[in-house]
Protein backbone atom coordinates (compact mmCIF):
# COMPACT_ATOMS: atom_id res chain seq x y z
CA UNK A 1 0.00 0.00 0.00
CA UNK A 2 2.86 1.81 0.28
CA UNK A 3 2.87 2.54 -3.66
CA UNK A 4 -0.88 3.94 -3.32
CA UNK A 5 0.13 6.63 -0.60
CA UNK A 6 2.96 7.88 -2.95
CA UNK A 7 1.03 7.65 -5.57
CA UNK A 8 -1.32 10.22 -3.70
CA UNK A 9 1.31 12.38 -2.69
CA UNK A 10 2.63 12.48 -6.02
CA UNK A 11 -1.26 13.85 -7.39
CA UNK A 12 -1.58 16.41 -4.57
CA UNK A 13 2.00 17.74 -5.73
CA UNK A 14 0.54 18.06 -9.60
CA UNK A 15 -2.68 19.97 -7.61
CA UNK A 16 0.09 22.41 -6.79
CA UNK A 17 1.37 22.97 -10.48
CA UNK A 18 -0.33 26.03 -11.67
CA UNK A 19 -0.93 27.03 -15.01
CA UNK A 20 1.41 30.04 -15.66
CA UNK A 21 -0.82 31.91 -17.41
CA UNK A 22 -4.32 31.70 -15.21
CA UNK A 23 -3.47 31.67 -11.30
CA UNK A 24 -5.38 29.31 -8.86
CA UNK A 25 -5.84 26.98 -11.53
CA UNK A 26 -3.73 23.92 -10.99
CA UNK A 27 -2.77 21.04 -14.10
CA UNK A 28 -5.46 19.21 -12.06
CA UNK A 29 -8.05 21.30 -12.52
CA UNK A 30 -7.51 21.58 -16.20
CA UNK A 31 -7.92 18.02 -16.80
CA UNK A 32 -4.07 17.36 -17.97
CA UNK A 33 -3.09 15.06 -15.89
CA UNK A 34 -3.67 11.40 -17.83
CA UNK A 35 -1.96 9.14 -16.03
CA UNK A 36 0.74 8.68 -12.98
CA UNK A 37 2.91 5.55 -12.70
CA UNK A 38 4.72 5.45 -9.83
CA UNK A 39 7.52 2.01 -9.99
CA UNK A 40 9.83 1.46 -7.25
CA UNK A 41 9.96 5.55 -6.65
CA UNK A 42 10.60 6.01 -10.08
CA UNK A 43 7.60 8.02 -11.43
CA UNK A 44 6.42 8.92 -15.04
CA UNK A 45 3.61 11.48 -15.33
CA UNK A 46 1.91 11.49 -19.16
CA UNK A 47 -0.15 14.90 -19.48
CA UNK A 48 -2.48 16.22 -22.04
CA UNK A 49 -1.12 19.71 -23.14
CA UNK A 50 -4.16 22.36 -23.31
CA UNK A 51 -4.68 24.74 -26.66
CA UNK A 52 -1.87 24.20 -29.07
CA UNK A 53 -0.04 27.30 -29.21
CA UNK A 54 -0.28 28.22 -25.79
CA UNK A 55 3.48 28.81 -24.83
CA UNK A 56 3.61 27.48 -21.27
CA UNK A 57 4.16 24.15 -21.58
CA UNK A 58 7.99 24.24 -20.94
CA UNK A 59 7.60 26.13 -17.65
CA UNK A 60 4.56 23.99 -16.80
CA UNK A 61 7.43 20.43 -17.46
CA UNK A 62 10.13 22.25 -15.17
CA UNK A 63 7.63 22.60 -12.51
CA UNK A 64 6.03 19.42 -13.00
CA UNK A 65 9.56 17.49 -12.38
CA UNK A 66 10.25 19.85 -9.50
CA UNK A 67 7.74 19.40 -7.30
CA UNK A 68 7.56 15.74 -8.33
CA UNK A 69 11.52 15.05 -7.29
CA UNK A 70 10.46 16.74 -4.11
CA UNK A 71 7.81 14.62 -3.10
CA UNK A 72 9.53 12.44 -0.02
CA UNK A 73 10.11 8.92 -1.65
CA UNK A 74 10.16 9.86 -5.12
CA UNK A 75 13.68 8.89 -6.78
CA UNK A 76 12.98 10.07 -10.34
CA UNK A 77 10.53 11.63 -12.44
CA UNK A 78 9.58 11.74 -16.24
CA UNK A 79 7.19 14.38 -17.41
CA UNK A 80 5.37 13.32 -20.99
CA UNK A 81 3.29 15.33 -23.22
CA UNK A 82 0.63 13.03 -24.88
CA UNK A 83 -0.09 13.65 -28.64
CA UNK A 84 -3.07 11.76 -27.51
CA UNK A 85 -6.00 11.81 -26.51
CA UNK A 86 -5.92 15.52 -27.71
CA UNK A 87 -7.30 18.00 -24.81
CA UNK A 88 -10.82 19.40 -25.01
CA UNK A 89 -12.37 21.80 -22.59
CA UNK A 90 -14.48 19.63 -21.20
CA UNK A 91 -11.59 17.93 -19.01
CA UNK A 92 -11.84 21.05 -17.09
CA UNK A 93 -12.88 19.92 -13.85
CA UNK A 94 -16.03 21.17 -12.01
CA UNK A 95 -13.52 23.01 -9.27
CA UNK A 96 -11.24 24.08 -12.39
CA UNK A 97 -15.08 25.59 -13.78
CA UNK A 98 -15.53 27.23 -10.28
CA UNK A 99 -11.70 28.36 -10.05
CA UNK A 100 -12.17 30.09 -13.11
CA UNK A 101 -15.47 31.82 -12.43
CA UNK A 102 -14.05 32.95 -9.10
CA UNK A 103 -10.66 34.82 -11.24
CA UNK A 104 -12.97 36.36 -13.70
CA UNK A 105 -12.79 34.09 -16.21
CA UNK A 106 -15.64 32.11 -18.05
CA UNK A 107 -15.20 28.64 -18.04
CA UNK A 108 -15.49 27.43 -21.82
CA UNK A 109 -19.06 25.98 -22.19
CA UNK A 110 -18.66 22.57 -23.95
CA UNK A 111 -16.36 21.94 -26.98
CA UNK A 112 -16.26 22.34 -30.84
CA UNK A 113 -15.64 24.66 -32.95
CA UNK A 114 -14.98 27.99 -31.63
CA UNK A 115 -16.49 29.92 -33.97
CA UNK A 116 -19.94 30.82 -32.63
CA UNK A 117 -20.22 30.67 -28.66
CA UNK A 118 -21.29 32.56 -25.81
CA UNK A 119 -20.10 32.26 -22.40
CA UNK A 120 -21.46 33.46 -19.16
CA UNK A 121 -20.44 36.03 -17.43
CA UNK A 122 -18.77 35.08 -14.57
CA UNK A 123 -19.73 37.99 -11.95
CA UNK A 124 -23.77 37.53 -12.93
CA UNK A 125 -24.11 34.24 -15.14
CA UNK A 126 -25.71 36.54 -18.01
CA UNK A 127 -25.58 35.49 -21.40
CA UNK A 128 -26.13 39.17 -22.79
CA UNK A 129 -22.55 39.40 -23.48
CA UNK A 130 -20.40 40.57 -26.50
CA UNK A 131 -17.52 39.94 -27.83
CA UNK A 132 -14.67 42.78 -27.58
CA UNK A 133 -11.48 41.16 -29.13
CA UNK A 134 -11.27 37.85 -30.69
CA UNK A 135 -7.51 37.85 -29.50
CA UNK A 136 -7.50 37.88 -25.94
CA UNK A 137 -3.89 38.41 -23.92
CA UNK A 138 -3.34 34.52 -25.19
CA UNK A 139 -4.08 32.89 -27.70
CA UNK A 140 -6.28 30.61 -25.38
CA UNK A 141 -9.13 33.20 -24.33
CA UNK A 142 -10.97 36.09 -25.27
CA UNK A 143 -12.43 39.25 -23.87
CA UNK A 144 -15.71 39.68 -23.57
CA UNK A 145 -18.49 42.59 -21.87
CA UNK A 146 -21.39 42.09 -20.36
CA UNK A 147 -24.44 44.08 -21.00
CA UNK A 148 -25.85 43.37 -17.77
CA UNK A 149 -23.48 44.26 -15.23
CA UNK A 150 -21.10 45.72 -17.52
CA UNK A 151 -18.20 44.36 -16.90
CA UNK A 152 -15.60 43.16 -18.93
CA UNK A 153 -14.42 40.06 -18.68
CA UNK A 154 -12.42 36.82 -20.56
CA UNK A 155 -13.66 33.56 -21.45
CA UNK A 156 -11.68 30.49 -22.44
CA UNK A 157 -11.98 29.34 -25.65
CA UNK A 158 -14.22 25.93 -26.21
CA UNK A 159 -12.21 23.27 -27.90
ZN1 LIG B 1 -22.40 40.22 -15.91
Amino acid sequence: MQQTDLESRVLSALDEVMDPEIRGLSLVDLGMVERVEVTDGRVRVELIPTYVGCPALGLMKADVEARVAAVPGVEAVTVEFLRKPLWTSDRITPRGRERLKSVGIAPPCGSGPAVHWTPECPYCGSTQVQRENVFGPTSCRSIFYCSACRNPFEAIKPV
